[in-house]
Order: structure tokens, then sequence, then C-alpha cells
């Protein structure tokens, strides 16, 4: 079975949103294999999204990412990758499909809610980054 890496993010924690959106998760057929509830550092932040340290909206999602708790979460399931992010639909909440996570609860292309890898050799390093081994069960 596969493996992707979630995050919910800061606005989402702050509205308690986070059952409703593990059920959706699940609802879809992911498993929550692991999961905690963090405080993002800053250094955490910059290396997570790293790849986009040159975009101007950088400075800006560090601060957001850093700006209240975020649950981060290994799903598992068939196809888990590209499962996790139909059900986030897409960056912009504006243009995410009727019944995603962003377009339920997404407030704006950076505060939407949930983050979903984009591959699974991308969903390995995220998960390790975050997660210890005897963590996910
Ligand atoms: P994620 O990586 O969170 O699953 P994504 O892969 O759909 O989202 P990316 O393009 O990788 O989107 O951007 C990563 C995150 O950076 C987005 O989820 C969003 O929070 C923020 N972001 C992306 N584009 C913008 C933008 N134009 N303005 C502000 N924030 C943005
Ligand atoms: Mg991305």
């Amino acid at each position: 079975l596969e493996r992707t890496f979630s995050i919910i993010k800061p606005d989402a924690t702050r509205r308690n949103l986070t059952g409703k959106i593990n059920a959706m998760l699940e609802d879809a057929g992911l498993r929550i294999i692991a999961q905690k509830r963090i405080r993002m550092t800053q250094e955490q932040a910059e290396t997570f999204y790293g790849v986009h340290k040159e975009r101007a909206f950088f400075p800006d999602l560090v601060k957001f990412m850093t700006s209240g708790p975020v649950v981060v979460q290994v799903l598992e399931g068939e196809g888990a990758v590209l499962k996790n992010r139909e059900v986030m639909g897409a960056t912009n909440p504006a243009n995410a499909e009727d019944g995603t996570i962003r377009k339920l609860f997404g407030e704006s292309v950076e505060a939407n809610s949930a983050h979903g890898s984009d591959s699974p050799e991308n969903a390995a390093i995220e998960i390790a980054y975050f997660f210890a081994g005897a963590e996910i069960v």
C-alpha cells in the first residue's frame, strides 16, 4: 500500500476542523497510520517548503505555517498520494472541486487547510522529516 504525508494547516486547527478533515480522509479510504499535533518551528517550515524559497510568497507561507499548531500525518491506502490530492482539491480553494477539503474549508490560496505530498518520492522524504519509523503503525 502507498503512503503519503499530510498536514492539517493552522487555519484548520484554529477552527477546530481536525476531526472533520480526518473523517473525509478516512471516508476516502485513507488510513491515518501516524499523527501528531505540533507547532512547526521556523526552521522546519523553511526546510519543508524549501523548493519554494525563491517565490514571493515564501516568507508569508513560513509565517503562516508557524502561526499555530498543525497536525502532521502519514496516510496509507491504494494510490494514497493521488487519492489524498483528490480529497484536498486544487491549491487555490476558489478552483477546488465541490466537496473537497480546500473548497469546504480553505480561506485563501495560502490558508488552504491541508497539505499533501505530490509524489511517492516526496512523500517518503516528507514522512522521514517529521516521523521516526517506530511512530508509524
Ligand atoms: P501543498 O504543497 O500544500 O499540497 P500544492 O502542492 O497544491 O499545495 P504548492 O504550489 O506546492 O501547492 O504550494 C505550496 C503551498 O504554498 C500551498 O499549499 C499554499 O499554502 C502556498 N502557496 C502556493 N501558491 C501560493 C500563492 N500564490 N500565494 C500564497 N501562498 C501560496
Ligand atoms: Mg506542493
